[in-house]
């Protein structure tokens, strides 16, 4: 089945798709995105997605291509027509098209948008249940990882680094071993006196929308949650240590490099947090598109 493609005001089908070649976005990454989860039928983290796609285009002093009614007819119908249960949609607004110059163009030009869909959410059950290993790689990114801009080569690089090593992620850390987070999900860990710990979110992460939900649920179960930075050192010699985001769900680490976390098996808090986790999303109504 052909995928469609919402671009600049037409659906059409992906493989008929395309943006110009003066793109703001194609020529210096003047782009911001969001991916939500589709969990059957109906948008994860609606709210918070939308409410992060608007801050990341204040950041870059970019205008809203829609209001968030129409983007929203725009996302209902990319998920109607592409008939998800559970996938993915993915929004993309680039500042627009203009001769390349790198300063801003003239309020005349419009932003670009793209929406796009895709089939599967989430990693298998059993990925989660075996726990997966990761790799350490030095967060190379700039100064401002809270704005979601599609400017993801560094990401990129740690993400192929973890793949080269068979690693599930590359948990990324500054010259000081301080983890922010990892190439593509959010970093946690659990103290030996079970304190859920995760940084901050300041400018050295993406605030991950399913980090925010995971907080609030650990905290309703009672769990003591922690928001600071902490050490690769930490890491290693954590009790549990986990990751989250919008594909990643609540994801149990049982290797970092070549050393097992623990006892090597899926840390039993990160495995409650999933299943509390997933438990919210079955719950999911048609207000999920509410915002
Ligand atoms: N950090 C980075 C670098 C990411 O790319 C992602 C995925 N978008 C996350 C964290 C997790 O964010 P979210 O929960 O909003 O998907």
């Amino acid at each position: 089945m052909s995928h469609i493609a919402y671009v600049n005001g037409r659906y059409l089908p992906q493989k008929h798709a395309s943006v110009h070649i003066e793109d703001r976005g194609y020529q210096f990454a003047d782009g911001i995105y969001e991916v939500i989860c589709i969990w059957n039928g109906l948008p994860v983290d609606y709210a918070g997605h939308l409410a992060r796609l608007n801050r990341s285009l204040a950041e870059l002093s970019m205008r809203s291509p829609a209001s968030a009614g129409a983007l929203t007819l725009i996302l209902k119908e990319i998920v109607r027509r592409n008939h998800i249960d559970k996938g993915t949609i993915y929004i993309q607004v680039n500042r627009g098209v203009a001769p390349r110059a790198h300063a801003f163009p003239g309020e005349g030009v419009k932003p670009s948008v793209v929406v796009t869909a895709k089939h599967g959410a989430g990693s298998p059950e059993s990925v989660a249940e075996a726990g997966v290993k990761v790799i350490t790689a030095v967060d190379q990114r700039w100064d401002r990882c809270d704005i979601k801009s599609v400017g993801l080569l560094a990401n990129a690089l740690a993400k192929q680094a973890a793949t080269e090593a068979k690693a599930y992620e590359a948990l990324l850390h500054t010259s000081d071993g301080t983890v922010t987070e990892a190439s593509v999900s959010n970093a946690w860990m659990v103290t030996p006196d079970k304190v859920i710990v995760t940084h901050p979110a300041t400018q050295a992460i993406l605030g991950g929308i399913t980090r925010a939900t995971v907080i609030k649920i650990a905290r309703a179960a009672g769990y003591q949650v922690k928001e600071r930075p902490f050490t690769l050192a930490e890491a290693r010699k954590a009790k549990e240590v986990f990751l989250t985001g919008t594909t990643t769900f609540v994801m149990p680490v049982v290797q970092i490099d070549e050393r097992p976390v623990a006892n090597g098996a899926p840390g039993t808090i990160a495995l409650d947090l999933r299943q509390r986790y997933r438990a919210f999303m079955d719950g999911l109504t048609e207000t999920a598109w509410n915002v």
